[in-house]
């Protein structure tokens, strides 16, 4: 792997610069050294793969996490599903998307999750901006990183909706970030388009959500062939007819809530209080669009205690019927 996460300058302009001479050199040396050295040329992509295929071209999704806020292991849980993650080592992030423009050797963040350090690692491109669905803890709060402690980014562009761009202005730590121009906030309006980088176009779109400290955005990202949806946390469908059709709309891949499988795997909660929808309920509403395009709807966000972490069986059955859950690394060409 290449190391550039310890250039602290790896958020600003030089940086970027020097990223962008390296890629072009590295550029040159695949075609030369590809068939000979397969680890060197992974190395030089900074990939972990041992032997790639041809270097990647064009614009793309990659799936950084798949799990809601607290991740996998979950702090504090002592049930199976976190004793043997902790066992095993396996781990899983907060729901994240990277959308890597290959050509020109940069990328977007879609959420800063409290992983964000792992998940840019593996990105391992600098950043032209981050993109944010709101203020809960998984969705944001790696952009304290940003700061002086960490990256000390310099003017770096932070989407968010007006309600979340006034919270972050107005609330330590985040207000010394605007202060200090680490990041500078770009206020999105839901509905109207809006370009973060050439050749990609984001829609924002009102989802329903516990709004304590923002509104809620779902995310629609236009590239020049193909669109992804991302709506990691929205209130159960009934609460607004259509909006599950309406985010849907010109959709080739969509990322959906997929917290809870049908909320029994918490115990003694009452189903009708959990409010983000149960997997089941959305496979029902979309079965049809499932048997006719499989894999365009992908969950993510997964709660630790969600069956489908646990078990195969279930998770065969799930894709058997056209659906899928979301796997960190995959890829999306737009
Ligand atoms: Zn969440
Ligand atoms: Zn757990
Ligand atoms: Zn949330």
């Amino acid at each position: 792997m290449v190391e550039r996460g310890r250039d602290p300058g790896w958020f600003r302009g030089a940086s970027r610069r020097r990223a962008g001479a390296a890629a072009a050199v590295c550029e040159g040396a695949l075609a030369l050294l590809a068939a000979w050295f397969p680890s060197l040329l992974a190395a030089c992509a900074g990939r972990t793969e041992l032997a790639p295929a041809a270097p990647r071209t064009g614009i793309e999704v990659i799936v950084l996490g798949i799990a809601q806020d607290g991740g996998l292991p979950h702090l504090g849980c002592r049930r199976a599903c976190c004793v043997q993650a902790r066992a095993t080592g396996r781990t899983l992030d907060p729901a994240c998307l990277a959308v890597v423009d290959h050509a020109a050797g940069s990328a977007l963040l879609v959420e800063a999750t409290p992983a964000i350090e792992r998940q840019v690692a593996q990105v391992a491109m600098p950043l032209a901006g981050v993109l944010v669905t709101h203020a809960h803890i998984g969705h944001y709060l790696g952009l304290a990183h940003f700061g002086r402690e960490v990256a000390a980014a310099r003017e770096l562009p932070v989407w968010g909706s007006r309600r979340l761009a006034a919270f972050l202005r107005g609330h330590g730590p985040w207000s010394q970030l605007v202060d200090l121009r680490q990041i500078v906030l770009r206020e999105i309006e839901p509905g109207v388009a809006f370009v973060p980088m050439p050749g990609v176009t984001v829609t924002a779109l009102r989802v329903p959500h516990r709004d304590e400290f923002s509104d809620t955005m779902a995310f629609r990202i236009r590239g020049p062939n193909r669109t992804v949806l991302f709506v990691p946390d929205v209130d159960r469908w009934d609460r607004e007819p259509g909006l599950l059709e309406r985010l849907l709309e010109g959709v080739d891949v969509a990322y959906v809530d997929g917290t809870f499988w049908d909320g029994r795997e918490l115990p003694g909660r009452d189903l009708r209080e959990i409010p983000h929808p149960p997997i089941t309920d959305t496979m029902e509403r979309l079965a049809e669009l499932a048997r006719e395009r499989p894999g365009t709807v992908r969950f993510l966000h997964l709660n630790h205690t969600n069956p489908l972490l646990h078990d195969p069986e279930l998770r065969a059955d799930l894709e058997r019927r056209g659906f899928r859950v979301a796997e960190q690394g995959e890829r999306v060409r737009l």
